[in-house]
């Protein structure tokens, strides 16, 4: 609960310290002592939306409202939500700036748990356009614990964030790939590390640094792989749909990223993520993409990404960007 402290520091008219009394009753009736727990319940799974103590009641139905929009963009991934039950827990942060969501974090469990720290005051349209909700829902695409390649599931994050604000409709088709090329461009120029590879520099990442590298190296491995899968099927497979087959058989699983790799190619029946997960791990810099783009027909000019509308390319990369077609 939120204490008064400052008040009896200020000296105020009379008829201002009953008014700053009646207020601060009035806030005080309005927070609860308990975290209050909602349910959003979908297809059968549950999520409970955990809101913590210090927001006040008139703030629950922007929060629970961000919640849904958010939890619907990962549900939209391959149709449902990764686990039959998990929460996302949100409260107040208290460092004041900017960023509508200064810190999350995930803890994976029995029941998955995001928690989010978020500024008091932002608005729906602003929690909306934070891209930290969707790459933390998105690490629950795959049941990975937290055993080493961090480099993996942090690739996934942060190349399905900008997938799934354009598939609902926060960034245009172009913005997306900007915010992909720029995310790149940060992986590019963070050098301190080049010449050692992605597996050393991702499992020092927390010591040492070299966090662009690392996110961006892995955002360049899932870019890749959804590429190719698209490609090599005629569209019928794509990153989605491999998720979708390891997370029919091993969501409740634990499994390390080399785990997840093995098993999406032989759920698949192909030989791309094994491969390529050794590619990246021993990458000494984030590896080439300006192909991929090329072939995407993603022209870059002066560091702003321009897209082609016609071409086999353009078409696979319009489907990337699209809400997928689950029926298969
Ligand atoms: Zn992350």
């Amino acid at each position: 609960m939120r204490t008064p402290d400052r008040v009896g520091h200020v000296f105020l008219p009379a008829w201002r310290r009953l008014l700053c009394l009646l207020l601060l009753l009035q806030s005080m009736a309005s927070l609860s002592d308990e975290p209050v727990r909602k349910l959003l319940v979908r297809d059968g799974r549950t999520l409970e939306v955990i809101i913590g103590v210090d927001f006040d009641t008139s703030e629950h139905e922007r929060l629970t409202d961000w919640v849904a929009y958010i939890s619907d963009a990962l549900a939209n991934v391959f149709g449902h939500w990764p686990r039959h039950q998990w929460e996302i827990a949100i409260t107040p942060a208290a460092a004041a700036g900017d960023d509508p969501i200064p810190w999350a974090q995930i803890h994976r469990n029995t029941v998955d748990r995001v928690d989010f720290f978020i500024a008091p005051r932002a608005s729906l349209e602003q929690l909306k356009h934070a891209w930290t909700g969707y790459h933390e829902l998105a690490h629950l695409l795959i049941p990975y614990q937290g055993w080493g390649d961090s480099w993996f599931s942090e690739g996934l994050a942060s190349y399905y964030q900008n997938l799934m604000q354009a598939r609902n409709g926060v960034l245009s088709e172009e913005e997306a790939w900007q915010s992909i090329y720029d995310g790149f461009s940060r992986g590019r120029a963070d050098t301190e590390f080049d010449g050692q590879s992605l597996e050393q520099v991702s499992n020092t990442m927390r010591v040492n640094g070299g966090y662009m590298r690392v996110y961006w190296s892995g955002a360049w491995y899932f870019l890749t792989i959804d590429v190719l899968l698209r490609r090599q099927s005629e569209k019928s497979i794509s990153l989605d749909t491999a998720l979708q087959k390891l997370n029919n058989c091993c969501a409740d699983d634990s499994l390390s990223a080399i785990e997840i790799a093995r098993k999406l190619d032989e759920l698949n029946g192909v030989a791309l993520f094994g491969t390529l997960f050794n590619q990246a791990r021993q990458s000494t810099r984030v590896p080439g993409f300006e192909s991929i783009f090329t072939y995407l027909g993603i022209n870059v000019i002066e560091g702003k990404v321009q897209l082609d509308t016609s071409g086999p390319g353009a078409a696979l990369r319009q489907q990337i960007t699209y809400l997928p077609n689950l029926s298969e």
